[in-house]
């Protein structure tokens, strides 16, 4: 006997008419009878009109499944109705259920044909902002066929986990103690200010949108048509908006629009310290010294702690260069275990070509880690596209007579933001062996006063040293001389574009003109990688 019939499993949705799919619209009017809950057949009322309709009341599910099924099976288009999606605690499964009890196979039985639809996580978290952004999860609170006890180990491994929590079927008019609970087992785990959202009948004509958090979510009222939305320990409201961040401040600066880290770089493990590779190629063992140096540090032992998630705020990573000084090049032992006690487990140290060692540590409160690095006697840097002073040791000290002027510098311009990353380079004699020609700005001192070199290419097949622009500046004008060029080019270069890049497109800094200093032989470029 051929099969001709089919039975439609139609999720409406939240119950407006715009939040209804086409396909569930063309489901509905395809069928020849609707099977649903009473309040639901009011609800899509419009789209069902001249069909037979076979309304039961809400405990009758069983009996609507089954009586579905038989209809099919006489040949008939049968659609059940489930608000929101079929397949989240509705008709979908049971009607399935009904189906496998009769032996049912898809080759040879009625048809079925499951219609997705907005399910109630989905539509109340659109009214409340955007609360679920990230892990969620949904919990019926409705203990009818379900274990309470099974129920209250999923709120609690949920609430451990730091899930965003939908609860469906949160109370009715005999289920009251429930949401009580849930509230109790998710204080355990989460702050009491924790946002929560109560939305009631989304999109239907009693809409009600309530914001409130743990502590306070039952002095509001809740029922059977209510959704229950808890965030996560990072949810937060904002002007009556319930929002989850969905990370990016760990890895961008949302307030400008140039980013610290390049796209190139985004997915570098070591900008990633909190993933599961650790932010490293290979598991080292950092974490161990560094632990190792706390306890000496402190002279105490020091343990993991366990802190329970909502203490846990918003980690981003914090980079700083830092150095034994602007003309001391040694460290101390004592500096090196504050180091990797500052880096810890998920730091990184990097040294680079430029002799600065670069901290990356995932943490909460840069300020703590900084004040801690220059207790040591660290002198800090910013990273990035900004100015940096470097100079010599001076012969470690022996030619001590520039090392005001190396400081004065450091004060005066490391750290500013420029165009593109600025090394400005300060020797102490005209051995130059610390390489100040080779920077952008190179400052050689010799006999009281300073020569200048600008615009060195560092790397590349073409890289050249700066060329030099300036002999024998006296002391006092050397500041105001570099202010003019390096506020030129903060103001004229353009983003991304090098100070020998600049000089070379301008040909005049200040009263400088531009020599070209490239090879004179014929060198294809070389891009990267290449
Ligand atoms: N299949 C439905 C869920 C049915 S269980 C879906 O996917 O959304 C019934 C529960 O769903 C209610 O107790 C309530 O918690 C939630 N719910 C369904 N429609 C809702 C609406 N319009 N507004 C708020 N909550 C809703």
């Amino acid at each position: 006997m051929k099969v001709t019939g089919k039975l439609l499993i139609v999720g409406f949705g939240p119950g407006s008419a715009e939040h209804i799919t086409e396909r569930a619209k063309e489901a509905l009017k395809e069928s020849d009878s609707i099977i649903g809950y009473k309040t639901y057949v009011d609800l899509i009322a419009d789209f069902i009109e001249g069909k037979e309709i076979i309304s039961t009341g809400m405990s009758e599910e069983v009996s609507r499944a089954q009586a579905a099924v038989k209809f099919a099976e006489q040949g008939k288009k049968v659609a059940v109705i489930s608000s929101g999606d079929a397949g989240v605690y509705g008709m979908a499964g049971l009607v399935y259920e009904v189906l496998v009890e009769q032996g049912w196979k898809e080759e040879s039985g009625v048809k079925v044909e499951i219609i997705p639809g907005i399910s109630a996580i989905n539509s109340c978290a659109s009214l409340l902002g955007a609360p679920v952004m990230h892990d969620a999860c949904t919990i019926s609170l409705s203990d009818h066929l379900t274990p309470w006890d099974l129920i209250a180990r999923r709120i609690d491994a949920a609430g451990a986990a730091d899930f965003v929590i939908a609860l469906y079927n949160p109370k009715s008019g005999r289920r009251t103690r429930q949401i009580v609970e849930a509230q109790r087992i998710l204080l355990k785990h989460r702050s009491p200010d924790t946002p929560v959202g109560l939305v009631k009948s989304a999109y239907r004509e009693r809409e009600q949108v309530v914001m409130t958090n743990l502590q306070e979510m039952l002095d509001h009222e809740i029922g059977m048509l209510t959704t229950v939305i808890i965030g996560n320990s990072t949810t937060f409201m904002y002007d009556n908006k319930m929002i989850t961040p969905r990370g990016y401040q760990r890895k961008y600066t949302l307030s400008s629009e140039k980013q610290p880290l390049k796209p190139h770089e985004r997915l570098k493990p070591k900008n990633e310290p909190w993933a599961l590779h650790e932010g490293k190629e290979e598991k080292t063992d950092l974490y161990k010294v560094g632990m190792k140096a706390l306890q000496l540090l402190d002279g105490k032992k020091t343990t993991d702690s366990q802190e329970s998630p909502f203490k846990q705020k918003i980690e981003s990573i914090f980079e700083v260069a830092v150095s034994p000084g602007v003309a001391n090049k040694m460290f101390s032992a004592d500096q090196l275990l504050t180091l990797s006690a500052a880096v810890g487990e998920k730091g990184a140290i990097e040294y680079t070509p430029h002799h600065q060692m670069i901290l990356r540590v995932p943490t909460e409160s840069p300020d703590v880690l900084t004040t801690k690095l220059q207790k040591a006697g660290f002198l800090l840097s910013a990273i990035g596209d900004v100015a940096t002073v470097k100079a010599c040791d001076f012969c470690d000290g022996e030619k001590k007579d520039a090392i005001p002027y190396a400081e004065q510098l450091h004060e005066r311009f490391d750290g500013l933001d420029m165009p593109k990353e600025l090394k400005i380079g300060l020797n102490g004699c005209g051995m130059a062996c610390y390489g100040a020609v080779n920077d952008d700005i190179g400052i050689v001192f010799r006999r009281g006063k300073f020569d200048l070199f600008l615009g060195a290419k560092t790397v590349g097949r073409t890289a050249h040293a700066g060329q030099p622009v300036a002999e024998g500046i006296e002391p006092e004008a050397l500041v105001p001389l570099l202010e003019n060029i390096i506020a030129e080019y903060k103001e004229k270069g353009h983003p991304n574009e090098r100070l020998f890049k600049y000089f070379k497109r301008v040909k005049k800094i200040q009263h400088f003109d531009y020599r070209d200093m490239e090879p004179k032989i014929n060198l294809e470029p070389a891009p990267c990688g290449d």
